[in-house]
């Protein structure tokens, strides 16, 4: 069995995701119950090269990243996602759950918002293409909002499944960009589903954009509970499995309470450590 990496880095404790406190106070207490498991690595994630980024973003958004206080994770946050995806991808990790303090999803090539400020995993992505080719990224987004920065920088790659689980519904025409709409279809339904995608698009790696704002009591409250979440472990893992190799790579999303943060992402770890 191979080993799953979390990727994780103090200063995410110390801001995450919110004007006022942090979710992640937590941590890295919590990765305690971890140590028993032979397969566990705790990773600290590195600042990303700002070379890499001026590859996907424009020096405008970069000044207006450095600027901005709540950006001040944004280096260690999109260089842990870039340095998961380059590990699984290459055989080093079996799969990975990152922590950020910064998001990424609502970044878009020149313009960043809702507490986003480098896109993560797009970084990731030209990081993998720069090393290894024309690598196939297969991503579901959950978290509950609309992945609007990913969508505009990956709207003509070909090698880039994107399936959103959002408020909207949308297809491509081309099948590669999807968005299911939870106000209209069960959400774990929808989660599935991903599977009818990920078998015509044949991904190298599956990413998992995880939002715990969708949690009951969290500011994208559609009800979703822990075990939901859970259930969307097993699921998107063994998709993982069937079709990617098992190389999986866990983003972490929106949310902001911190005991939602601290049980979904145990549990969602503990799922990867099976
Ligand atoms: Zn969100
Ligand atoms: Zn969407």
């Amino acid at each position: 069995m191979g080993i799953t990496g979390v990727f994780y880095h103090e200063s995410f404790s110390r801001r995450s995701y919110l004007t006022v406190g942090t979710r992640l106070s937590d941590f890295p207490k919590a990765f305690k119950e971890f140590e028993k498991y032979e397969n566990f690595k705790l990773i600290e994630s590195p600042e990303i090269d700002e070379e890499l980024i001026l590859q996907v973003h424009t020096k405008d958004l970069l000044d207006g990243v450095r600027l901005d206080s709540f950006c001040s994770t944004a280096w260690r946050s999109a260089g842990g996602v870039v340095k998961a995806m380059e590990m699984v991808y290459s055989g080093m990790l079996r799969n990975t759950f990152v922590y950020i303090g910064a998001g990424g999803h609502h970044s878009g090539r020149d313009y960043f918002w809702g507490y986003c400020c480098f896109n993560d995993v797009v970084l990731g992505t030209r990081n993998l293409r720069n090393k290894y080719g024309d690598v196939r990224i297969a991503v579901i987004d959950t978290d509950a909002h609309h992945g609007d920065g990913t969508r505009e920088l990956t709207k003509n790659d070909q090698n880039f499944l994107h399936y959103c689980i959002c408020p909207t519904s949308y297809e491509s025409r081309d099948g590669l960009k999807i968005d299911v709409s939870y106000f209209t279809a069960n959400y774990n339904r929808a989660v599935r589903d991903f599977e009818n995608y990920v078998v015509k698009f044949k991904p190298d790696i599956v990413v998992w954009y995880f939002g715990h704002d969708t949690h009951q009591g969290d500011y994208g409250d559609i009800g979703l509970t822990v075990r939901d979440y859970i259930e969307h472990a097993r699921i998107i893992k063994e998709i993982a499995e069937k079709h990617s190799d098992g190389k999986l790579v866990v983003v972490l999303g929106g949310g902001s309470v911190s005991s939602i943060a601290r049980e979904s992402s145990l549990a969602i770890i503990r799922e990867l450590l099976k």
